[in-house]
């Protein structure tokens, strides 16, 4: 996707602080961590958002979440950790590019919305 900031990352036009990587998906450090752990973790194929998650690419959207489990344990978030995707104007979304926040580190504000 063209354009794209993330399509950008996962080509490797854009430069991040991979933490993982396989022929699927990428997690990277965010650039402005709202906690001292604070991982995204996307897709390597573009998809826009939640909405855009179907039974065809629902298949990455799983390994998503069979890989954030082992990212938590390597990152030592032994103490929990909160997973995110924030998904239109009203959450907040400022990347057009499915991705789950990993955010962790400290014991978290409850605050939801
Ligand atoms: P959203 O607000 O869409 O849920 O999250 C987008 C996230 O991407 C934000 O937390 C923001 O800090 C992060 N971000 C924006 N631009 C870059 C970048 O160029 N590199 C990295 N590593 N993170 C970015
Ligand atoms: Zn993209």
């Amino acid at each position: 996707m063209e354009n794209c900031l993330f399509c950008k990352i996962v080509a490797g036009e854009i430069p991040s602080t991979k933490v993982y990587e396989d022929d699927r998906i990428l997690a990277f450090r965010d650039i402005n961590p709202q906690a001292p752990t604070h991982i995204l973790v996307v897709p390597k194929t573009h998809i826009a958002d939640c909405n855009a998650i179907t039974a065809d690419n629902a298949c990455v959207v799983a390994h998503i979440f069979t890989q954030i489990p082992k990212i938590a344990a390597a990152e030592n978030l032994t103490g929990g950790y909160r997973v995110v995707s924030n998904c239109g104007a009203d959450a907040g979304q400022t990347v057009q590019h499915l991705h789950f926040h990993i955010l962790g580190g400290k014991a978290l504000a409850l605050e939801m919305a």
